[in-house]
C-alpha cells in the first residue's frame, strides 16, 4: 500500500478563527475542519485518518462502505483508496438521479458504484463482501459516513485539539455547536468532554444541531457510540444531561433548507469568504444562531465546528451567491 504524507504526519491543528461579522449577542468562532487538506477537507477526513492506519494494520486491497450519491464520506474513501492504491467499491441507495459533484469524483477515481433499494442495503453489503472473498481480495468495510469506533476516535482528539487551542488563543469556549448526522463526531467531542470533566477540568459543552434525525433515534445512536468508546471500565462517565443534541432545526429533514439558510450562507461567504453547504453545515450555522437566541445565551465565546462538504457547496452555487 502506498503512505500518504499527511495521514503519517497529521497536522498539529486545523484554523480557528473569529468571524467579524454581527450573527448573534456571542462571538463566533469557526475551527475549519473544512481545510484539512485533502479531498477537500471536511469531517470525513479526520475519521479517514484513522481509517488510513485500520486498512494498513488489515493489509485490505479492497475497501467499500455506502452512502448517497452526494455522500462526502464516499468522495473521501474513493480518493484515499485511489492514493492508497487499494479498489474502492460503493453500495448507494438508489436515487432519483440528481447528480453531485461528489459523485463524480468517485466516479473519477474509478471506484466502483452498486445500487440497490434502500431496504437492501445491508443484505447487498454482505453479498458483496462474499463476493470479493470468493475472488481472493481481503476486502475491509467502513460504515457509512465513517460511523464507528475509529471515526469517535478522530473527534475524541479534535476535542483536545480544541483544548489547546483555548490556551494558544487565550480564550474559554462556553459551547461547540456542530452538524450531527451519523453521530460520530458528536460522540467523539462528547466523550472529550466527559473524560475532562472527569478530571474536574473546565470545558466547553457540546451541541449537536440534528440535520436529519429526530431527537429519540439522534441520540439513541450517539449514547451507543459513546458506550462503545468509554467501555465498561469508564462507562460511569457518562451523564446523560451531557448529550445536548436538538432536532427544531431540521426543517423537515435531510436535505431540506428553507431561505434563512440560504440568507445566512451568502452573508458568511460574502463577509468572511467561508463557504458552508445547504445541508449540512449552512443549516447547522442557522440552528446555532436561533439555538442561542432561544435560550437568550448572549456575551459568550462559541465555537461552531466547521465539518466540509465544500463539494456541496458548488452543486448549490447558483442560489447561494
Ligand atoms: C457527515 C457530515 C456531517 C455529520 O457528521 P457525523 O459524524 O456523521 O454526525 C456534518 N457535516 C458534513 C459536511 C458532513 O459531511
Amino acid at each position: 500500500m502506498n503512505k500518504i504524507a499527511l495521514f503519517e504526519h497529521p497536522l498539529k491543528s486545523t484554523p480557528v478563527v473569529c468571524l467579524s461579522g454581527q450573527y448573534s449577542d456571542n462571538r463566533i468562532w469557526i475551527k475549519r475542519d473544512d481545510l484539512i487538506p485533502f479531498s477537500f477537507g471536511g469531517n470525513k477526513v479526520r475519521k479517514a485518518a484513522e481509517f488510513y492506519s485500520v486498512l494498513q494494520e488489515n493489509g485490505a486491497d479492497l475497501v467499500m462502505t455506502y452512502g448517497s450519491n452526494t455522500s462526502n464520506h464516499c468522495r473521501v474513501i474513493a480518493n484515499l483508496a485511489f492514493a492508497l492504491g487499494i479498489r474502492c467499491h460503493i453500495i448507494s441507495p438508489e436515487s432519483k438521479g440528481e447528480d453531485s459533484f461528489n459523485r463524480l469524483i468517485v466516479e473519477r477515481f474509478g471506484a466502483t458504484v452498486e445500487t440497490c433499494p434502500v431496504e437492501e442495503v445491508s443484505q447487498t453489503i454482505d453479498a458483496a463482501m462474499e463476493r470479493f472473498r470468493k475472488e481472493g481480495a481481503n476486502p475491509y468495510f467502513i460504515m457509512g459516513g465513517g460511523h464507528g469506533i475509529n471515526g469517535t476516535n478522530a473527534y475524541v482528539k479534535a476535542y483536545e485539539e480544541i483544548l489547546l487551542q483555548q490556551l494558544e488563543y487565550g480564550v474559554g469556549f462556553d459551547c461547540i455547536f456542530h452538524a450531527s448526522g451519523t453521530g460520530s463526531t458528536q460522540a467523539g467531542l462528547t466523550c472529550g468532554r466527559l473524560t475532562h470533566l472527569a478530571a474536574g477540568k473546565k470545558c466547553p459543552k457540546v451541541v449537536g444541531i440534528s440535520i436529519a434525525r429526530e431527537a429519540h433515534r439522534g441520540r439513541k445512536v450517539i449514547r451507543e457510540s459513546i458506550a462503545e468508546f468509554l467501555g465498561t471500565q469508564d462507562a460511569k462517565l457518562y451523564r446523560d444531561e451531557e448529550l445536548l443534541f436538538t432536532d427544531k432545526y431540521r426543517l423537515g429533514g435531510y436535505g431540506s433548507y428553507n431561505e434563512e439558510v440560504t440568507h445566512l450562507i451568502g452573508k458568511v461567504m460574502s463577509h468572511e469568504g467561508i463557504p458552508m453547504d445547504t445541508t449540512y453545515v449552512g443549516k447547522a450555522f442557522y440552528g446555532m444562531i436561533k439555538y442561542l437566541q432561544a435560550k437568550k445565551i448572549k456575551g459568550r465565546d462559541i465555537l461552531f465546528l466547521h465539518t466540509g462538504g465544500t463539494p456541496l457547496y458548488f452543486d448549490h452555487l447558483k442560489g447561494l451567491l
